[in-house]
């Protein structure tokens, strides 16, 4: 439970895979009982180069126009990306081949079980023949409600099994402004759509897919056993309340202020602003221990929910909790169920054109719920210690070169660059792996009961979670399982995290140039480490503590400088228009520091490839394969981020992912970097090589 360490990610999560391995191999040939390994993916890769685009007016074009050209998007994917996806499906292929074995022959507890968990998951059968009966306790609970007052009670209760509690989250993380201390906080939520815009903005886009939201929330209830009258009756009222909740949230955008989600109140306070909740009653339900003060992340959302809790009526609400249990039980739930869910959230929502295999489903899902006991094999089997090692020297070239670079940086007074450089110093690393795995043993896992273990899993998950209220915080603790392609940077423990699932080709490869390697894996290591000193990062001190380093001066030329990137961004296109629905733009304030990241990453990951390069000898203008150095660095950085993408994906993620599309990736971070103008040769006022362009770090 995450809820509100709003983690910088190095991608969406949702593109979270796992599994993964540090070699590519030659493909075995397909074997029609069992999924086939996808293709090994090339480090640095000449074919997908359009030799037709200048990479001066059009780079991402240049470096990956061939690419885009023959590799459409999957029926089962929605974005499909080069080294994410490729690299994601590989990785999962593996992990699958680990859950297989273990579900038929396991070797160790341990391996029995997350075998049985992943052997439950795909026992359709047994998912058939079980239809509804496992959310029967849940449903029965939720009928006999009779006063919406007692709304504390049921999601006290269902929680308490295990069962979907929405409305609202609540968790333990670590205290914006005194990053030693663990404290209680709730947050916003309740919402079915992606994102609040899909409720309240009045366009015919939305309006079209609010209809079709409420016919699929219509076919749920008939599926259900409701008549189609009921059923009608009980979407509206859903979508009712969800509205409401949409639009007492905070938006996205808003929330990257960390000041707009820190509120810290008494319990008696809060019970004060939400007289018609008792959340007396839900804390003891989920068993945490007594607290006085916590964070209320959004205060007004939890003042109009009171006020939605007094004004609907009790039907609405059973409504409300009937749909949010079938809803996130749908992909494990009978057919029907999977096929109606798909339909609305995979193909319309999405574009997605056929739904996800059961085994990706199944090996993502386990990997979720024990991911640092999958990992324990994956690590032993694939990541070795040289890895680690080549890792931690990389590590130190990049944090050499932001060292440089806030050294000499134009804007900066010297007390605030020393501040700067102490907070550097202070971020720590951590590649691969937890020092010390998680304990599963408390959580029961039943070979037969799918449903069970995923509501026992959500019982494990946040009793792991709450136990952390009031003790000292472990700095060794992850946020990403081991197998996942992704990294993040986490502002209250100011470090960065490299899972060991991306620290192989195509980011991180022993056997090619390091201009490629600084390209790629270099460019993430750098990007992470800028999160540290972007628009929300650099609201925290080197302790993690939200608290003001830099003097008045240097904070408005900062933000003079973050402006310049945010309204760039703004002006990049995230869709196209299409027949009557106009074009969509990037919001370049929600993308702001994932841009910032992008720009800072590129910028120090070179300055770090002219010093190893020096080292060995070499300069940026040797050539290999006809290209030099420099070039090769800008291909391996650009190439890292080719892809295609469905356009109501697109669209979906113009609005709620904080990273920018592939192309302005790419494009966005070198058209603000003189260094590639130069090294493809481009004239001063080429698109890629602007008379102006913007720089924070
Ligand atoms: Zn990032």
């Amino acid at each position: 439970m995450k809820l509100f360490r709003l983690r910088s990610l190095l991608l969406p999560g949702g593109l979270l895979l796992a599994g993964g391995i540090a070699t590519a191999q030659a493909p075995t040939a397909p074997d029609a009982n069992k999924p086939a390994p996808p293709p090994a993916i090339r480090s640095f890769d000449l074919a997908a180069i359009d030799t037709t685009a200048d990479p001066c007016t059009d780079f991402y074009q240049y470096a990956c126009g061939n690419w885009v050209k023959t590799n459409p998007i999957p029926g089962d994917q929605v974005r499909w990306a080069r080294s994410f996806s490729m690299l994601g499906e590989r990785n999962r292929y593996l992990l699958w081949e680990e859950l297989d074995a273990a579900a038929k022959s396991p070797a160790s507890p341990l391996q029995k079980q997350f075998g049985d968990y992943f052997a439950a998951c795909m026992n359709t059968g047994l998912v058939e023949q079980k239809g509804l009966t496992p959310l029967e306790p849940a449903l029965k609970r939720i009928d006999a409600l009779t006063d919406a007052r007692k709304l504390a009670t049921l999601i006290g209760d269902l929680a308490t099994e295990g069962s979907p509690a929405p409305l609202f989250g609540f968790g333990v993380s670590q205290d914006d402004k005194d990053s030693t201390k663990q404290i209680a906080g709730v947050f916003q939520g309740g919402t079915s759509l992606p994102d609040r815009d899909y409720y309240i903005v009045d366009s015919k886009r939305f309006d079209g897919i609010r209809k079709q939201y409420v016919e699929h929330v219509t076919r749920m209830f008939v599926l259900a056993g409701d008549t189609p009258e009921k059923a009608a009756r009980e979407a509206a009222a859903v979508m009712e309340i969800e509205t409401a909740l949409a639009r007492a949230q905070t938006s996205r955008t808003d929330l990257r202020e960390p000041e707009n989600r820190y509120h810290i109140y008494t319990v008696a306070d809060f019970q004060k602003l939400t007289p018609d909740f008792d959340y007396s009653v839900y804390f003891k339900a989920v068993k945490v221990r007594p607290f006085e003060t916590l964070n209320v992340a959004t205060p007004n959302f939890f003042k109009a929910l009171n006020e939605l809790i007094a004004k609907e009526p009790v039907d609405a609400w059973k409504s409300y909790f009937r749909w949010h249990t079938l809803h996130a039980s749908a992909t494990n739930l009978p057919k029907a169920f999977f096929d109606e869910n798909f339909e609305f959230f995979g193909k319309t929502l999405a574009g997605q054109k056929e739904p996800t295999p059961r085994w990706k489903q199944c090996t993502s899902m386990t990997d979720r719920a024990l991911g640092e006991a999958v990992g324990q094999d994956w690590v032993k089997n694939n990541f070795p210690p040289a890895a680690k090692q080549s890792m931690d020297k990389l590590v130190a070239a990049l944090e050499k070169s932001l060292g440089d670079d806030i050294k000499t940086l134009p804007w900066m007074t010297d007390a605030t660059k020393k501040a700067a450089e102490d907070k550097l110093a202070m971020i720590r690393n951590k590649i691969g792996y937890p020092e010390k795995w998680r304990d599963y043993t408390a959580l029961k896992v039943d070979r037969n009961d799918l449903i069970g273990n995923i509501h026992r899993d959500a019982v494990f998950s946040r009793n792991w979670n709450l136990d952390h209220l009031g003790k000292p915080v472990d700095e060794k603790e992850w946020g990403m399982t081991p197998p996942t392609v992704n990294a993040y940077y986490d502002p209250s423990f100011n470090d960065i995290n490299f899972p060991a699932g991306i620290l192989q080709p195509p980011f991180f490869d022993f056997k090619i140039d390091p201009a490629v390697n600084f390209g790629g894996i270099g460019v993430v290591i750098g990007h992470e480490m800028t999160h540290g000193f972007d628009d929300e990062g650099s609201k925290y001190d080197g302790n993690g503590n939200l608290r003001e380093w830099q003097t008045p001066e240097d904070r408005k030329a900062f933000t003079e400088r973050t402006t310049c990137v945010a309204d760039e961004y703004s002006g990049f296109e995230a869709a196209p228009a299409k027949g009557d629905t106009p074009a969509q733009k990037l919001n370049g304030k929600l993308t702001l520091g994932e841009n910032t990241a992008d720009n800072g990453g590129l910028r120090i990951a070179y300055m770090a490839l002219l010093d190893t390069l020096a080292a060995e000898g070499k300069t940026i203008n040797d050539k290999i394969d006809g290209y030099t150095e420099a070039q090769r660095y800008f291909l391996g950085f650009a190439q890292v981020w080719c892809q295609n993408q469905t356009e109501q994906s697109a669209r979906q993620a113009a609005l709620t992912d904080p990273h920018s599309p592939g192309r302005w990736r790419v494009n966005g971070s070198v058209q603000n970097f003189d260094e590639f103008g130069k090294a493809f040769g481009c004239a001063k006022g080429q698109p890629m090589y602007p008379v102006s362009s913007c720089r924070v770090w």
